[in-house]
């Protein structure tokens, strides 16, 4: 996990450094608002954590340039004393979450947790062991990765925001391919079995389903009797 630390103060700085990278963080650190937001629009990190008295360019102006930049980072922000204002105008400039300082460092890594595992949530669909993650479009079942080509994706992508519904071919044509069905009738028959080729084949239970004279549907494994 990548975090970004901004906060001016040399002692909290090298506190914060410490203490995350004890719990397997890889910190990145800036001195300064300019800093924090040029290192956070220019490079990838999975959550900031931003002090908002900085010298120069402050906290919340950091955090709305970032999200004017349409950088979506989960941010946590260190507000200095217990303001309400000062709480509502983080949130308000694109911030997900606060502590107040002076902070427990077990609660900032728990609101830390919180946030990465919100993200994640938002990032990855998953239906039974079948985990699709958006962001690298990478597939695995049951932990193993399943290798599949872009259009595949899309296909899968697309029965796992539709899970037990039943979708016919017109419906996978126009959503997935958009065409009209007539041009691609046998196309979706034949990308269906690659995908159950991929996610299905000697594995249990099985996620793809036929329904007969109707269309396919993605059954969660909940539902299945
Ligand atoms: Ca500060």
């Amino acid at each position: 996990m990548r975090i970004l630390v901004i906060e001016d103060e040399q002692k909290m700085a090298d506190l914060l450094k410490r203490g995350l990278e004890e719990e397997g963080f890889s910190v990145e650190v800036a001195y300064d608002g300019d800093t924090g937001l040029k290192t956070g629009k220019e490079r990838k990190f999975d959550i900031l954590l931003l002090d908002v008295t900085l010298p120069g360019m402050d906290g919340f102006t950091v955090a709305r340039e970032l999200r004017a930049a349409n950088i979506k980072t989960p941010i946590l922000m260190l507000t200095a004393r217990d303001s309400t204002d000062m709480k509502v105008q983080g949130l308000d400039s694109g911030a997900d979450d606060y502590v107040t300082k002076p902070f427990a460092f077990a609660e900032l890594l728990a609101r830390l947790r919180a946030l990465l595992r919100r993200a994640e949530d938002i990032t990855k669909l998953q239906i039974g062991d079948l985990v699709l993650d958006l962001i690298h479009r990478k597939v695995t079942r049951g932990g193993e990765e399943v290798q599949l080509t872009g259009k595949e994706f899309n296909l899968l992508e697309f029965f796992m925001r539709h899970p037990d519904e039943i979708l016919s071919r017109e419906t996978l044509s126009e959503k997935v391919w958009h065409e009209t069905f007539d041009a691609l009738t046998n196309v979706i028959d034949v990308y269906i079995n690659y995908l159950r080729n991929k996610v299905d084949r000697n594995r249990e239970p099985k996620l793809i389903h036929t329904i007969r004279g109707v269309g396919y549907m993605l059954k969660t494994p909940e539902k299945q009797a």
